[in-house]
Order: C-alpha cells, then sequence, then structure tokens
C-alpha cells in the first residue's frame, strides 16, 4: 500500500508543477542559459529573459524563477523597440489581441490520461485486492506494466499540452520568418549589381571591392526635375561630388537585421537607398516627419533638393522601370535590392511585408517601390550601422555620401508652384514658379571655377543676383 501511496504522491508532484514537465523553463546558475541585458534610460542595465507583459510593463525571468518587472518607457529606446518587437510576436501567436500574454498556457485536460491511470489502478486496489496484490503490486511485470503506462501517459500529457498551446493560433504564421537568426545570404554578385545600374553610364560611374560597391555620380537626373512641387523650400538642384572617397556605398554582403529599424521612427536624416541612375532615396517622412509626397514637396519624379541644393528621392522612382525593365530600381543601404511594381521574373508583385519587400524566388530578400507610404523601405530588413554622431528619429546609416552646399540654406516660399524647369547651357538651369497668377523665377548656373551666380526674381518683377565660390 505504501507503494501505492508513492506512486499517487509522485503522480499529483507532476500535476502541481508544470515546470518540471516542460522544456525550456527556468534559468539557474550556470545551467548554460544566457540572460539578455536590458538597458534602462537611466544608462542602467537589468539582466532577465522577457517573460511576458502586461500593460505597460515587461517582466523578466532572472535565475531560479525570480520575476522582475520594468515600465517599457524606462527602457532605452532600442529595448522599448526589442519589447514591443516580442509582445508583437507573442500577439502573433495568440488569440487574443489583449496584450497580457503568457507565452504558455495551460489546459485543465492534459493530464487526464495519467489521472485515469492512476484511478484504474486504485480502482483494481479496492475492487480484488488479490488480483492487485498477486498480479501488480508482487509481480515485476506487473510493476513495470504499470511503470510504462505511467511514462507513456506522461509523454502523451506533455503532448497533448503543446496540441493545446498551438490551437490557439488564429492567424496565418508567415511562412517566412520575420526575423531568421542564423540565415546565410549569399553574397551580392558584382556583375548582377552592376547590371541594374549599366543603363545609366556613363553619367555615372561604378566600383567595388571586397565589401561595397560603390556608385559615383554628379547627383544629377537624366529627367527633368522640379516641376510639380507645390511645397517649396527655394532650393534648386546644383550638382554634388558623390565621387571617389564620396561615392555611395552599397554592401555586398547583407545580413539579416535582429530587429529591422523601422523608417517610421529612424533614418530621416541620410539616405535609406541609392537609385540606379545614382541619386539617393530618402525617409519617405522628411525630417519633420511628415510624408514628403503628401504635402506637395515632391516633383513629378518624386524629388526635390535638401539643403545643400542636392536633388534626391523621398517617393519612389517607379519611372527608372522604363529604362531598367525588370531589373531593380535602386539598391537599400542594407545591401538589398529594390525592384519596381513587378517582380524580377515580371509577375506581378507579391504581398509586401512591413520592411516593404519579401523573398524572391531566388531565396535573397528584396524590397519594392510603390506608389503609397512607405513607398521604398518600411524598416531596414538588413543590419546596418548607425551613426553614431546621429540619433533617432534623426539618425542615419553610415557609410553615406556628403552633399557640398554652395549657398546658406533657403526658407519656405508660400504658395509658390514650380511650373517650369528648363537646362540653360550645359551648366545652369532656369526655374519658373507661379505665386498667385504671377510668375517668379531662379536662374542660376555654375563655371569651371566652380563660381556659382543665382539671380532670384520675385513675382513683382525684382531682382537679386548673389555670387557663391564653392
Ligand atoms: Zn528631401
Ligand atoms: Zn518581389
Amino acid at each position: 500500500m505504501k507503494k501505492l501511496l508513492y506512486l499517487i504522491l509522485v503522480f499529483f508532484f507532476f500535476n502541481s508543477n508544470d515546470t518540471f514537465a516542460h522544456p525550456g523553463g527556468h534559468y539557474h546558475k550556470g545551467d548554460g542559459n544566457v540572460l539578455n541585458t536590458w538597458r534602462l534610460n537611466s544608462g542602467k542595465t537589468i539582466q532577465g529573459n522577457f517573460s511576458f507583459a502586461k500593460d505597460n510593463t515587461i517582466y523578466l525571468e532572472q535565475e531560479e524563477g525570480k520575476i522582475v518587472s520594468i515600465l517599457i518607457s524606462d527602457l532605452s529606446i532600442q529595448d522599448q523597440q526589442l519589447a514591443k518587437w516580442k509582445i508583437n510576436k507573442i500577439n502573433h501567436f495568440n488569440i487574443s489581441d489583449n496584450i497580457n500574454t503568457f507565452p504558455e498556457t495551460s489546459s485543465p485536460f492534459k493530464y487526464l490520461p495519467l489521472f485515469l491511470l492512476c484511478l484504474s489502478v486504485i480502482a483494481i486496489y479496492f475492487l480484488n485486492k488479490h488480483f492487485f496484490k498477486n498480479y501488480i503490486f508482487n509481480s515485476r511485470l506487473g510493476l513495470s506494466t504499470f511503470s510504462f503506462l505511467f511514462v507513456v501517459t506522461i509523454i502523451i500529457a506533455c503532448s497533448k499540452s503543446t496540441t493545446t498551446t498551438t490551437s490557439t493560433i488564429s492567424t496565418p504564421i508567415n511562412t517566412t520568418p520575420s526575423n531568421p537568426v542564423v540565415v546565410v545570404i549569399p553574397k551580392t554578385n558584382t556583375a548582377s549589381i552592376d547590371s541594374a545600374f549599366s543603363a545609366f553610364k556613363p553619367a555615372i560611374s561604378t566600383t567595388w571591392d571586397d565589401t561595397y560597391f560603390y556608385i559615383a555620380s554628379n547627383g544629377i537626373p537624366n529627367h527633368n526635375m522640379m516641376i510639380g512641387i507645390t511645397s517649396w523650400q527655394q532650393q534648386v538642384p546644383i550638382t554634388q561630388p558623390y565621387n571617389g572617397t564620396n561615392s555611395w556605398s552599397i554592401p555586398l554582403q547583407p545580413t539579416y537585421a535582429t530587429i529591422p529599424l523601422s523608417t517610421k521612427t529612424n533614418l530621416m536624416k541620410g539616405a535609406v537607398a541609392v537609385a540606379v541612375n545614382g541619386i539617393p532615396i530618402f525617409n519617405a517622412l522628411n525630417n519633420r516627419g511628415e510624408d514628403s509626397y503628401k504635402i506637395g514637396e515632391l516633383d513629378n519624379w518624386g524629388g526635390h533638393c535638401g539643403r545643400g541644393d542636392d536633388y534626391h528621392y523621398h517617393a519612389a522612382p517607379l519611372h527608372l522601370s522604363t529604362t531598367n525593365g525588370l531589373k531593380p530600381i535602386a539598391y537599400a543601404v542594407d545591401g538589398f535590392a529594390v525592384y519596381g511594381s513587378k517582380e524580377p521574373d515580371g509577375a506581378v508583385m507579391n504581398v509586401l511585408d512591413t520592411c516593404h519587400g519579401h523573398i524572391g524566388t531566388n531565396g535573397t530578400y528584396h524590397y519594392h517601390g510603390t506608389t503609397d507610404y512607405p513607398y521604398v523601405v518600411g524598416a531596414m530588413k538588413g543590419k546596418v550601422t548607425l551613426d553614431p554622431a546621429t540619433t533617432a528619429p534623426e539618425n542615419q546609416v553610415i557609410p553615406q555620401a556628403f552633399t557640398k552646399p554652395v549657398r546658406p540654406a533657403t526658407s519656405p516660399l508660400t504658395g509658390a508652384v514650380i511650373t517650369d524647369f528648363t537646362a540653360v547651357g550645359s551648366n545652369g538651369y532656369l526655374l519658373t514658379y507661379k505665386r498667385g497668377t504671377k510668375n517668379g523665377y531662379v536662374k542660376y548656373s555654375w563655371d569651371a571655377s566652380n563660381k556659382y551666380t543665382f539671380i532670384l526674381t520675385d513675382t513683382a518683377g525684382v531682382s537679386v543676383t548673389n555670387v557663391y565660390q564653392r
């Protein structure tokens, strides 16, 4: 009878302590599990592995199962993103939209087979003590059969609990892992990336080493510019020295980021991609966080000029597909290609993820340009290095090519609509804008010694000439 009681006790011990029955439970000193380090706004760090979230707090599990709580807002910006990503990941696997999500759920029925087995042994004992004593209790065969059944039912119980957990999935799981940890991406073939830029040579030139593919350009595209802008800062396009060590750089060996850097809250400073005509593509949001395209800052080609009179796109230059066919229209600064509105094989574009791309049929990730926000890059799928001198949201990826301004930055001209932009000679342009019913003009040119002359004529017909040496 003592043996029987012992067996029943063992059963209830297992039933009352979930973590003994499941792998991947708690973390113990020296057991080989690594605790994550969480950085706080205050600069302090806390060790612990994400367990669950409730309201605005995350709960970390430390050694010996100790749980500590941290307000999400107390975390560093980077770790707030990590926390949100983990919460989203868990919610993705849970039927509830509620943030109060525990990663593992228990079912009251998972130990039913074990319970029934013990119940039958007890029943046999009480109904026929003689049978129990001779054929189970004192028989090797009986005891081993019972032990075998006991182990089998524990296995069934555990596997049932797994089934119970996964059966709560309500949304289809994306078959593309959003954050693959160890994925070897083949190095970009230099001949293939070069062929995407070849149609725009010799206005641009390309070269490469083991690490980067370099694009040199003078920052002036082979299409007209400026026409269509209704929100104008009075900047105009001039050439830029994107060459030599100041060329645009695309890494040849992309790797997936653990957490793709969202362009909603990051990268509002430098380029996020470089178009195949050598023109940089900036975040869809300007440095005030506004959708440049929506507020009329962009011309009919998706571009405008920055404070250095540097022409760049904020929308996807889909018009480059006219020249480039099915080849990429740009390369993102993480090394992944940006295609136009079709797949590389000409098929209709597949569904895009939050980064604004997907894995192509060749197994490598690529982005697509579209006519809607975020237009080019929603988040940096690939790992990038951030310029330590910049802070989010106005941070930027390095290396970047830099602009070389020639004059002080100009201010917005309310109500001006750019109606015409014409080349004057080989080193100058005439920009025409309308304000109300009257026209204003910016006529500018530069000479071989880098002397820039700007003649500004306002809608009242008053002209001012400014000369700058670059
Ligand atoms: Zn801009
Ligand atoms: Zn695609």
